[in-house]
C-alpha cells in the first residue's frame, strides 16, 4: 500500500499520473498536486497570441477525469517540498506525505533576470496561457498601429523552437492582416547561429531556418545578450566568439516576444541534494534523484547539462516527446521498486519537434540529442502545420480520456526508421 504523489499537472505531470495509475495496485494511492484544476496545452500558446485559438480550445478541467481514474487532485499548489521528511507543504499550510514523489513542476520563468523583460515589463510571452492572451491584445494593437517587431530568446534560454515558431506565425498573421509591409521584423537570439536550437543544430536547421528568414525578409542577430528593455527600445549586446563585445544595438519595437531563461520553481529551488544551482531537479538515468531515492522528476524541471560552451549561454530544450519518454521510464521504475526490484528503465530523451509557421513549418528529430547522431533529420513543408494541429488534437484527447498512449510517436518514428520508441531496458534492449 504505497502513496505516490505527482507534483505538477502540466504536459509531463498529467500523463505521469495516467501512466503511474496503470502501474499501481488497487490498494495503492495516487495524488496529483497542482495549481488550479485545469490543464492547458502549452504548445498551442503561440496560436492563442495571434487569436487562432481561445483558452477554451486548449484547456481541460482535470476534476472529472482524475476522479474517473480514482486519482486524488489537490489544487492549492505546493509551497515547499521537504524530501528529507517525505512531505510536501501546501500553500494553505496543510501537508501531504508520500512514499514516492514525482516532481513535474516545469519551469519558473526568469523574466526578473533582465530589467524590463516579460509581461510585467515591456515584452510579451507565450509560455503561459495568461501571457499568450495578453500578447493577443498587444498583437491587435500592432495590427491597428504597425511598427517594428522583435522576437527571440534571451541568454540562458533553452526553449528556442517556440521562438522561431511564434516569429513565423506572427509573420503569417501580419500578412493575413495586410500590414506586414509596415512591420520590420528582427529575430534576436542567444544562439551562436540560426537553427542551433540549443542542440548544435539538427539536420540542416541552420540552412532551413536562415532560408525561411531570408524568404520572409526577417533580419537576425545571433550571439545576443539582452541587457535591458525600455517601453519601446531593447538594448542588446552582440558578442564575438570569444565573448567580447562586437556591437551594441538599441532596437526600437512596437511589439516584442522574447523567450526567457528557465529555472526550477520556488517550491524546490535551493534544496541541497535535490536541485542544481538553477533549481532544476538532479536525476540519474532512471529519472531518480541520487540523494532522495524515492524522488523522481520528469519534464522541463529536470537538470540537463548544456550541449557545450557557446559565446552566450544557451540551454538544451526539453520537448514533449522527450518528456513522455521520461514519464514512461519513471512509471516503470517506481513500479519495479514497489515490486521489490531495482529501477531499470531509461528514457530515450530524443528531441523530436514540430515547429509550425502558420502556413508551413519545420520538423526535426535528433537521436541522441548530442551530436554525432544516429538520426539527424530535419524537413519542412505545409505538412508540418497539419502535423502540429494533429499533435494538439491527439494530446488533448489523451488528457480528456485519462489515458496515455504513445500512438502518434510510434507512427512517426516508424516512418523515420527509428526503432527505440520510449524507454528501453538497458540490458535486454526491450522497448517499453
Ligand atoms: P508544464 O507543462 O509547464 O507543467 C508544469 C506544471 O507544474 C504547471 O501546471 C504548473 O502550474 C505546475 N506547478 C508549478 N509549480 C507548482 C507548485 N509549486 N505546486 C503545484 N504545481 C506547480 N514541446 C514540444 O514537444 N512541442 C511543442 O510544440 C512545444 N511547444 C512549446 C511552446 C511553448 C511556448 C513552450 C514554453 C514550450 C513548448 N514545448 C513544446 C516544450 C514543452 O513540451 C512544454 O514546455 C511542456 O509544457 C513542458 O511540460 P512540463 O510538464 O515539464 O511543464
Amino acid at each position: 500500500m504505497a502513496h505516490v504523489v505527482v507534483l505538477g499537472a502540466g504536459l509531463g505531470g498529467v500523463i505521469m499520473a495516467y501512466e503511474m495509475k496503470d502501474q499501481l495496485g488497487k490498494d495503492d494511492r495516487l495524488t496529483v498536486i497542482t495549481k488550479g484544476s485545469s490543464y492547458c496545452f502549452v504548445p498551442s500558446n503561440p496560436w492563442v497570441a495571434v487569436g487562432w485559438r481561445q483558452r477554451d480550445d486548449i484547456e481541460v478541467d482535470l476534476t472529472r477525469v482524475m476522479a474517473k481514474r480514482d486519482i486524488a487532485l489537490l489544487t492549492q499548489g505546493a509551497a515547499r517540498v521537504h524530501p528529507a521528511e517525505n512531505r510536501i507543504e501546501l500553500t494553505d499550510g496543510e501537508s501531504v506525505s508520500y512514499d514516492y514523489l514525482v516532481i513535474a513542476t516545469g519551469p519558473d520563468l526568469a523574466f526578473d533576470e533582465i530589467e524590463g523583460l516579460g509581461p510585467e515589463g515591456h515584452t510579451q510571452s507565450v509560455c503561459h496561457i495568461d501571457h499568450a492572451l495578453k500578447a493577443e491584445q498587444a498583437f491587435k494593437a500592432l495590427v491597428a498601429n504597425p511598427g517594428p517587431v522583435i522576437i527571440g530568446a534571451v541568454q540562458g534560454a533553452s526553449c528556442f523552437g517556440p521562438a522561431y515558431e511564434f516569429l513565423f506565425i506572427l509573420e503569417t498573421a501580419l500578412r493575413k492582416a495586410r500590414v506586414r509591409d509596415r512591420v520590420p521584423m528582427t529575430f534576436v537570439t542567444s544562439e551562436p547561429y540560426i537553427g542551433h536550437l540549443g542542440l548544435d543544430g539538427v539536420g540542416d536547421t541552420k540552412g532551413l531556418l536562415e532560408s525561411e528568414m531570408r524568404a520572409h525578409h526577417i533580419k537576425w542577430i545571433t550571439n545576443a545578450k539582452v541587457k535591458s528593455v525600455e517601453p519601446a527600445v531593447m538594448h542588446v549586446e552582440e558578442v564575438n566568439d570569444d565573448g567580447t563585445t562586437k556591437k551594441m544595438h538599441d532596437l526600437p519595437f512596437a511589439f516584442s516576444m522574447m523567450l526567457p531563461a528557465f529555472r526550477g520553481v520556488p517550491a524546490v529551488r535551493g534544496i541541497e541534494g535535490l536541485t542544481n544551482p538553477r533549481g532544476f531537479i538532479l536525476v540519474d538515468k532512471f529519472q531518480r534523484n541520487p540523494t532522495f531515492r524515492n524522488v523522481f522528476a520528469v519534464g522541463v524541471g529536470v537538470a540537463i547539462p548544456p550541449m557545450g560552451p557557446t559565446p552566450v549561454p544557451v540551454g538544451v530544450p526539453k520537448t514533449g516527446f522527450m518528456i513522455e519518454s521520461m514519464v514512461t521510464a519513471t512509471a516503470m521504475n517506481i513500479s519495479s521498486l514497489l515490486n521489490g526490484k531495482e529501477p531499470a528503465e531509461v528514457g530515450t530523451w530524443n528531441a523530436v519537434c514540430l515547429a509550425d509557421f502558420g502556413d508551413g513549418g519545420v520538423a526535426f528529430v535528433a537521436q541522441p540529442q548530442i551530436p554525432p547522431r544516429n538520426v539527424n533529420w530535419s524537413s519542412q513543408g505545409k505538412w508540418v502545420h497539419y502535423a502540429k494541429i494533429g499533435f494538439e488534437k491527439y494530446f488533448l484527447r489523451k488528457i480528456r480520456m485519462g489515458k496515455s498512449e504513445p500512438f502518434y510517436e510510434r507512427l512517426a518514428l516508424q516512418a523515420l526508421g527509428i526503432d527505440k520508441l520510449k524507454s528501453t531496458h538497458p540490458e535486454t534492449g526491450d522497448v517499453a
